[in-house]
């Protein structure tokens, strides 16, 4: 069995097969930024606190990507999710094909192999259509 490895580590966590985006809170000005920073994005504070943003949000914009990349096939899919702390993460999006997007829709987190490697599995966090027509 190949071992899992995060593309970039602190991004994400995975446990019990659940997938969690880890963000920070501006102690002094409320924002929530992700990745996790130095520094707040607002107000250029330094006193943050860890915090684990929600698993769903909704489709802000997308594009349907028909260049090859390094490694992913073309035709795939990459967006902004608008998560319910207000903020947008870029992030690839499956399950396109059996279930169509469009901007508003409600979007999941899932934790899932982008690519192999010679013995390892590399993950990463990619957004599933919600519910109704999804994957689940
Ligand atoms: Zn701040």
């Amino acid at each position: 069995m190949k071992s899992r490895v995060p593309f970039r580590q602190g991004l994400f966590e995975e446990a019990d097969g659940e997938g969690t985006l880890l963000g920070a809170r501006c102690r002094q000005c409320g924002q929530i930024i992700f990745p996790r920073r130095e520094t707040c994005l607002n107000c250029l504070g330094k006193d943050l606190e860890p915090v684990r943003l929600s698993r769903h949000g909704q489709l802000y914009s997308y594009t349907i990507v028909h260049m090859p990349s390094e490694h992913f096939p073309p035709p795939y899919a990459i967006g902004w999710i608008e998560l319910a702390e207000g903020i947008r993460v870029f992030s690839q999006i499956r399950g396109w094909q059996e279930s169509p997007l469009k901007t508003g829709r409600d979007m999941r987190l899932t934790i899932e192999k982008l690519w192999e490697e010679a013995d390892r599995e590399v993950t990463g966090y990619v957004f599933r259509p919600a519910g109704k027509g999804g994957a689940g």
